[in-house]
């Protein structure tokens, strides 16, 4: 095992205190933890912060593994590599990724013409699209007789649907938003190796203690072999254990498990097909639900369930079943999941990033979008008040709101089901421990108010837009009961799908097949991971 002690002689506890009420920013940064999280981290505090002088390291265990999945984005992830200087062609084919425009969401709903909708990254041709949208749903909701699906008024579900990229032809000057799917283990190397070349200090090392002065900051860990590695600020990046944040400074875990049932996984790889998809495919099942996410070597599925509903075993079938992986021995990986976050994200000298500050499940892939924005109001709150109780506060209410944003819209996927074919399914519906502020949101749409003004009075558009929650109540089907729909009259405005239709299937035109898009990525370079 390889270790090191950084040589800075050990601060008294009263000094310790006082430097950190004085200090501006941190001196040394101590990352616990080498996760995707740990060297996001890393490396967005390197950028900003190596040259000013401030020590980076970052210590991993060598003998507790990563969670090893995670596997698809947001277009944050893009904005993230695009920050730290990553290029596609060296970084995707180093991780086997490939290209994301949305999501689609199959068997959800049992509404007739609504068992799958897709759910879209934004794209600038959509931009009137949007409005054509929102218009017909509303008019949908009134009672009248208009298509109000969401697939028909998206370029990406094209895409998606054909199989296309994200990336126009030259002559084509508009933007696709889009995100990414890749191996998850790869990718932590690759960050590693970028942090590590930019000056971030990589320790290997087992941390079995957390030492504190008096106040109760943290002022180092000890490792295993007993080197002690001191730093002012640290990191716990230490995933579901949370040695530092949850274990050390006792900060509580508040649970989501009152509204969000699924508590476990089983994930499993099978071999890609000639076509890419360019969309992680979510399908409901008895107990949870599916994912399916193309990476250039392999696919990857993994089952979400709830063990109070259905038994490892029988996720492991369902999931084998609908994979066609029945009788073959490929080996599937069972996963416990913390869901809900912590009271408080920074707590003395430590923040948490990661696994080790909260989850929400991965229905629509969001931990490490919340992982590139922790750093980064960590990063932006620290330069502008420096290590004030306010300042702290400050970050802690903006994550907590974050969190709780995102749960909202996960936790409505499973309140506006309509399935009937499980308890599972039936407790989901039934359930009513919802926020005040996702009620309002259920009562403005079936109420046939004006969900776009709902969501701004919230001011909760910064989590999901007006677009994303259309499409999910759309999606699904659930409408103000109308036992007959009326004719659109001529004195309303409607918007001509046919034109919508012919709009997008020639803007399409301008974007090649995802496997065309992906091809420095796909062949010789591809890597072996530990899931393939
Ligand atoms: C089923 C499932 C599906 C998911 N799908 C997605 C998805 O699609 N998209 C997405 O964005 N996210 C997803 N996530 C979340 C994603 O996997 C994590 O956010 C991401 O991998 C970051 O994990 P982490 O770095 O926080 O923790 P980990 O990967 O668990 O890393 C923890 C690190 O801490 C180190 N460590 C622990 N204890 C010690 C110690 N005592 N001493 C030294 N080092 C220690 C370990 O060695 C390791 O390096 C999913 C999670 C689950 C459970």
């Amino acid at each position: 095992m390889q270790s090191y002690s950084y040589g800075v002689a050990r601060w008294t506890q009263v000094s310790h205190a006082i430097r950190l009420e004085e200090m501006a920013k941190p001196n040394h940064i101590l990352i616990v933890g080498g996760g995707t999280a740990g060297w996001m981290a890393a490396n967005l505090m390197a950028q900003r912060w190596l040259q000013q002088g401030i020590n980076i390291s970052l210590v991993e265990s060598p003998d507790i593994g990563i969670i090893g999945v995670g596997e698809g984005s947001t277009p944050q992830l893009k904005a993230f590599m695009d920050k730290i200087g990553a290029d596609e062609s060296d970084w995707m084919p180093r991780c086997n990724a490939t290209y994301k425009v949305g999501i689609s969401f199959h068997n959800w709903s049992t509404k007739p013409g609504f068992d799958s909708y897709f759910h879209p990254f934004p794209a600038q041709p959509d931009r009137e699209n949007y409005r054509a949208f929102v218009h017909h749903c509303y008019l949908r909701r009134q009672g009248f007789d208009i298509d109000a699906h969401p697939n028909r008024y998206f370029l990406p579900a094209y895409l998606a649907s054909n199989q296309l990229g994200p990336h126009p032809n030259h002559n084509f000057p508009f933007e696709v938003l889009y995100g990414y799917h890749f191996d998850s283990q790869l990718l932590g190397e690759y960050l590693r190796d970028l942090a590590v070349n930019r000056g971030v200090t990589h320790i290997q090392g087992n941390v079995n203690k957390v030492l504190q002065d008096e106040q109760g900051n943290i002022t180092a860990v000890q490792l295993q072999d007993d080197d002690l590695l001191q730093a002012d600020f640290f990191v716990d990046s230490t995933g579901f254990r949370s040695l530092l944040l949850q274990q050390t400074l006792k900060v509580p875990f508040v649970s989501f498990d009152s509204n969000l049932f699924n508590d476990s996984a089983v994930v499993m790889p099978t071999p890609q097909g000639n076509e890419y998809n360019s969309q992680t495919i979510s399908t409901a099942m008895k107990c949870g639900w599916a994912w399916e996410i193309p990476l250039t070597n392999r696919v990857g599925n993994g089952y979400v369930y709830s063990s109070a509903f259905c038994s490892a075993d029988d996720a492991e079938n369902e999931l084998r079943q609908k994979t066609g992986s029945l009788d073959s021995d490929i080996e599937a990986r069972h996963l416990q999941m913390n869901v809900g976050q912590v009271d408080k994200h920074w707590h003395r000298n430590c923040i948490a990033v990661g696994l080790s500050q909260g989850f929400i499940e991965p229905l629509e892939a969001t931990a490490l979008h919340i992982v590139q924005e922790t750093v980064e109001t960590f990063i932006a709150s620290f330069e502008e008040g420096g290590y004030t109780a306010q300042n702290r506060e400050r970050f802690n209410e903006i994550l907590t709101r974050r969190f709780e944003g995102v749960r909202d819209y996960i936790v409505c996927h499973y309140r506006a089901n309509s399935r009937n074919d499980t308890d599972y399914w039936r407790a989901n519906a039934a359930n009513e421990n919802l926020s005040i502020s996702l009620k309002n949101l259920l009562r403005t749409w079936l109420d046939k108010g004006d969900l776009t003004q709902e969501i701004q009075r919230q001011d909760i558009s910064r989590y999901y837009n007006t677009i994303s929650w259309h499409c999910l109540l759309a999606g699904y089907g659930l409408f103000p009961d109308h036992t007959t729909l009326t004719a659109v009259g001529e004195d309303k405005k409607i918007y001509d799908l046919s034109k919508i239709d012919e709009f997008i299937r020639r803007c399409a035109l301008n974007f090649e097949k995802h496997s065309t898009q992906l091809s420095f990525s796909v062949g010789e370079s591809m890597r072996a991971s530990p899931g393939s």
